[in-house]
């Protein structure tokens, strides 16, 4: 019933030469999304707007916008005929749809040749919905319900629904950060929040095969299918970590185990993320969450690598992160029960104040390098789209 949406995204922060950069991330961002969902319609602007022409495909139409970042909201809308009698007929059927007891007419009138002035389209449309309604009435200070027309050169332009999206920015306008994905619960939504502030996101993965199982690999596997549905296409990296963990578990003392089996992950991953030209890591961290998440052992893992770290949980509490997760439809993947490989090395003391000098001591009896490089070299690379 619908004929096209119109859709408004963000203006702070795009004034000058980022808009156009920004603009065209988004109508390529919201392609590939409409594209994955099956839809073949592109978007189209004009007049410095945007919007997706619609073939009876409403209801997909706006589930992939809201999974779009830089989106601030949009509504579904008629496009008309030059003709009054049509969006007076128009503004009745949409209204009829809506939630609210008191409502407003709003008409801009670009075309100065349409044979009602401004005034008279309120009137006429206003009047035809009370003639034709029981409850309504209109409330032209703070109504419930908002209806806008807007009469251009060959069409006049109708709604009154309008829909919050995700907000934030579009995926691929802020760089590229590559993110430290485990099976678990955290670092699905660290990527969610950082792709909403334009950051493209590439994953990487620790796996200990057997002591993981291809289980826990495939629950990652469906992790970044989920995450691909926000930002389009996920690299995941799998690294394959047995040997550095056994190594660990023979050369170091049990209590450091952990510092020391971050330590070689943050390693690998800057390696990676050079080679990837990522900027920063991210990770699902929140302080005080876990004894590998106080901020002495942050300091101690940090210390053997220079790029930054991103923690966009930091702050959060356990019960914020999944609210958040339930939101963007990881939780119920997180919360299967296959093992991680950090759960298989738990030591029964770990050292929650783990200092640099007792790390570096602690690993004398590694060979970092040949470890770190033959991890590398190993590294089996999959391209993660959206489950359709
Ligand atoms: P998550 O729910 O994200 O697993 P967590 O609360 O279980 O987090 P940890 O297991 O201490 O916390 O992990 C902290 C962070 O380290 C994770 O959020 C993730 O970014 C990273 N990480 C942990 N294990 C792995 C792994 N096997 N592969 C890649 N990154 C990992
Ligand atoms: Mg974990």
């Amino acid at each position: 019933m619908y004929d096209v949406v119109l859709i408004r995204y963000g203006e702070i922060g795009i004034k000058g030469k980022n808009r156009g950069e920004f603009e065209k991330k988004l109508i390529n961002n919201i392609n590939k999304v409409l594209h994955s969902n099956g839809v073949e319609t592109k978007v189209q602007k004009t007049f410095g707007r945007m919007f997706v022409p619609l073939d009876n495909n409403w209801e997909v139409v706006k589930e992939s916008l809201q999974r779009v970042f830089g989106i601030v909201s949009f509504s579904p809308c008629f496009k008309l005929p030059l003709d009054i009698e049509k969006a007076k007929e128009a503004a009745l059927n949409d209204i009829k749809g809506c939630e609210g007891k008191t409502f407003k007419v709003n008409t801009k009138r670009a075309n100065k040749d349409f044979e009602y002035k401004t005034y008279d389209v309120n009137h006429l449309i206003g009047s035809h919905i009370l003639r034709n309604t029981e409850d309504l009435t209109v409330d032209v200070k703070n109504p419930d319900i908002n209806i806008s027309v807007e009469i251009r050169d060959e069409n006049i332009f109708l709604f009154s629904k309008t829909i919050p999206a995700a907000g934030g920015l579009p995926v691929g306008t802020n760089g590229k950060g590559l993110l430290l994905l485990s099976g678990g619960i955290d670092s699905p939504v660290a990527g969610y929040l950082t792709m909403k502030r334009g950051v493209q996101i590439e994953a990487i993965h620790f796996h200990s095969f057997p002591f993981t199982s291809d289980r826990a690999k495939e629950k990652v596997l469906d992790l970044g299918r989920i995450m691909a549905g926000y930002g389009g296409k996920v690299k995941l990296h799998i690294v394959h970590f047995t040997e550095i963990q056994t190594e660990i578990k023979k050369h170091c003392p049990e209590d450091l185990g952990i510092t020391i089996m971050r330590r070689m992950m943050v390693r690998i991953a800057e390696r990676l993320a050079r080679k990837r030209r990522a900027l920063a890591l991210v990770t699902g961290e929140s302080i005080g969450q876990v004894a590998s998440q106080t901020l002495e052992s942050m300091f101690t893992i940090e210390n053997v690598i220079k790029i930054p770290v991103l923690r966009p949980l930091v702050a959060m509490d356990k019960t914020e992160i999944i609210d958040l997760a339930r939101e963007i439809g990881t939780y119920e993947t997180s919360i299967l029960p296959y093992e991680d490989c950090c759960t298989i090395f738990v030591p029964k003391s770990p050292k929650t104040r783990p200092r640099v000098v007792q790390a570096e001591s602690a690993e004398e009896g590694l060979d970092i390098e040949a470890l770190i490089e033959k991890a590398m070299e190993n590294i089996e690379t999959i391209d993660l789209f959206k489950n359709r």
